[in-house]
Order: structure tokens, then sequence, then C-alpha cells
């Protein structure tokens, strides 16, 4: 498939699939793993693992616009597909034999799912500081201790898990390891309940001295923090867009109701103060577009997208949450409906503010690069 079938075949999927069904999924309080099966047989998880993988080797832009579309319908959603996918691409571009035809294919099928983990019960934001240990044994490495917050939890088989091999050592001792959840030592723990945001299977899980060969392991320790902090540059542009997807599609509806309310004789649409308000959220959202789209372009040429990535995240996690709530307010009482979804894009929006970095860790990047890149 090429970049324009895939987006088609992606676009139908959010029709006929997502959009009937992401009010329901949320009210089960689960994952709908049936449907991401079935995108995984309509192959969108190929995304973006090379060709001689299996997948379709598409763009990061393409990856974007994926994420913008989908989100629409339904941000949990597109989360846990894309950081299932991610890891196919992550193993088919860095991972050994063994990985390339045993987990790749059953990841791009639908038959396993997988999941990133470097957060844990005790650090978040901290990420150097998490306490997973990884002590070397022969042939290996010994994993002990526990991973939370992790996107997927309940479902994947299959964990790119951050360990720290050196307590003392910061993140210089921080290394990155394949985690098989079928093995001796690991425990999954019941995913959390989580206000609107079920889809993403947000959980944990335990390693008791869980065993990681040598050739299980996807970057040395030092090397390990470095690879996370290169790939969150993308997740951070990632759910740019899907903040865009969400603002787009509250505005939509914002703008479908207010052609036709009538109120005080005319409809909405013909009050200047609710109009303006609905320019405001129409040009935060091309704003939000440009600079995701700038950020994105950076990370596709492969440049320094550190800066971008993190303004794209900041400002689409932060106006987000505001846009969205203005289409609600133009809606009335009925915007609060189930049936238009904006509550649940409400807190799509919030998840986004913490996922891959909180907006504090924005600040902080941005604000890293301040001399740099604001004084001459
Ligand atoms: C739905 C969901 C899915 C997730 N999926 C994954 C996943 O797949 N893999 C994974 O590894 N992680 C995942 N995460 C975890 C996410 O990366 C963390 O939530 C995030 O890094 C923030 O960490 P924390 O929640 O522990 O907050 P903390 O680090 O405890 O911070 C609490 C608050 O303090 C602020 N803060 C912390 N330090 C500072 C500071 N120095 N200055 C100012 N403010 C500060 C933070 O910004 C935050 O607002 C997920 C989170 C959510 C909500």
């Amino acid at each position: 498939m090429n970049a324009e079938e895939y987006l088609e075949t992606a676009a139908r999927f959010r029709r006929e699939m997502v959009e009937p069904n992401a009010a329901r999924w949320e009210a089960e309080k689960k994952q709908p793993v049936a449907a991401l099966k079935q995108a995984a047989d309509a192959g969108l998880m190929r995304l973006e693992t090379p060709v001689e993988a299996g997948g379709f080797g598409l763009s990061f832009l393409t990856k974007l616009a994926l994420c913008e579309d989908m989100s629409r319908a339904d941000m949990p959603f597109i989360f846990a597909l894309i950081n299932t996918q991610n890891v196919a691409a992550r193993l088919a571009a860095g991972g050994n034999i063994r990985h390339l035809e045993e987990y790749v294919p059953r990841i791009l099928s639908g038959d396993m799912f997988a999941a990133t983990a470097l957060s844990e019960p005790g650090a978040g934001s901290d990420f150097a500081g998490i306490t997973t240990h990884a002590a070397k044994v022969d042939g290996g490495w010994e994993l002990t201790g526990e991973k939370g917050w992790i996107t997927n939890a309940g479902i994947a088989n299959l964990f790119v898990t951050y360990a720290q091999s050196d307590p003392n050592a910061g993140w210089r001792g921080v290394g990155s390891f394949l985690v098989d959840a079928t093995m001796p030592g690991f425990t999954r723990v019941e995913p959390y309940a989580l206000s609107g945001g079920h889809g993403i299977g947000a959980g944990g899980f335990k390693l008791d001295r869980y065993f990681v060969a040598d050739e299980d392991v996807l970057a040395g320790p030092g090397d390990g923090f470095k690879s996370a902090m290169s790939g969150v540059n993308g997740a951070r542009v990632y759910v740019a867009a899907m903040c865009a997807g969400l603002v787009a599609d509250a505005l939509e509806k914002a703008v479908s109701y207010g052609a036709i309310r009538k109120a005080f004789g005319e409809p909405l649409l013909g009050h200047q103060g609710l109009k303006w308000s609905l320019a405001d959220v129409a040009t935060e959202l091309e704003a939000m577009r440009a600079l995701t789209h700038w950020a994105g372009t950076l990370i596709e040429e492969e440049r320094d997208a550190v800066t971008r990535a993190a303004q794209a995240k900041k400002f689409a996690t932060e106006r987000a949450v505001t846009l969205i709530e203005a289409c609600i307010q133009a809606m009335g009482a009925n915007g609060l409906r189930e049936e238009h979804g904006l509550g649940r894009h409400l807190i799509s929006a919030k998840i986004a503010g913490y996922t891959d970095g909180s907006i504090e860790m924005m600040n902080e990047r941005v604000g890293a690069a301040l001399q740099k890149d604001y004084a001459s």
C-alpha cells in the first residue's frame, strides 16, 4: 500500500468501525481488542515497518496524518494502535533475526500486541530515576522491579523495557531490554480504571529476576536512555497531531450545530460573539497543525527536532483542552451529550498532556533551548 491507499483505508476504518463504537468501548471500560485485530487485518499495523520486514515503510508525515484523522473519532484507539506498531518498526530497524522472524510478523498481523515501558509507579517525568534493576548474569541480565502507566499493558505480550543497571550512574546506567510476557518472572498488573481513557489500556507489570538473554538487549547501559530520548521526539509530535484531530472534530460539530440551531431568531453562527469564539478555535487549530507539521518535517529529514517537538506538543496539548471546551460551550447543553463525543475528546486532550512527557517537561525542553534558539 502507498501512503494514499493506506490513509484511505484508515479513514474507512475510522468511519465504519471506530466512530460508531468508540463511545461503547469507553462505556465497557476495556480495550477494544477485537477492533485492534481488525485494524491489523486491514493492514494498519504495517505503517512504518520497512517493506522488506513485511510493512509498508511509510513516512513519519503519513503517521501524523493517520494520527490526526483517527483521533477525530477516538484518541485512545489510535494511541494504542500506534504504540504496538512502534515496537514492530523499532525491532525491524534494530532487532536481531529472531526478533524479525518471531515477533515482527506477529505484531503486524495483530496476533501479538506490544508496548514500550519507561515509566514506573514511582518515576515518570524523572526517567533517569527508574528503579527497575538490571543485574548482569551469565549470558544476559536479570530484571527486577515494577513498570507502571504502560499503554497496552493488559493485552501486550512484548515490552521494550527500560531498566537501571547501576543506581549510581543516573541516565548512563539505563538500558533497554526486550521482555516477553509469556516467560517466567513476568506478572501483569491489572490495567487502571482511567476516566475516559480505557481504550489505551494503561497498566503495569512486575518483573522478578526476569532473565533477558544478551541477544535481547536492545540498547546497553547508557545507549538505552539516548535511544528512548530520540524516540520520544517522534511520540511528542504524533501526540500533537492527535490533539489536532480532537480539536478538528470538536470544531466540525460545533460549526455544524451552530449553523442550524437558532437563538434570538437566527442561527447561533449569526451571533458575532459565538462566531468569533469558533474563529479563534479554527485559527489555533491551523497554528497547531503548522507547528506539528514543521516538527514532523524535521523528524522526517532526520534533523534536530527536540525543541520543535516539545513546542508542538506543549502548544497542542495545552490549547486542545481550552479549544474543545470552547466547542462544547458553543453547543450549549447539547455539547455534553455522549453522541457527540466531545466529553471523551476533552479527557483525551488531558491524557495527551501527560503521555511522552508532561507539559512542564516540554517547558523544560523549550527553556533549555532559549539562549541557543532565541538570543543572538
Ligand atoms: C494514558 C497514559 C498512557 C501512558 N503510556 C505510557 C507508556 O506507554 N509508556 C511509558 O513509559 N509511560 C507511559 N505513560 C506515563 C507518562 O509518560 C507519565 O505519566 C509522564 O511521564 C508523567 O509522569 P508522572 O505521571 O509520573 O508524573 P510525575 O513525574 O510524578 O509528575 C507529577 C506532576 O509534577 C510535574 N513535575 C514533575 N517534575 C517537575 C519539575 N521538575 N518541574 C515542574 N513540574 C514537574 C509533572 O509535569 C506533573 O504535572 C502514560 C501515561 C498516561 C496517562
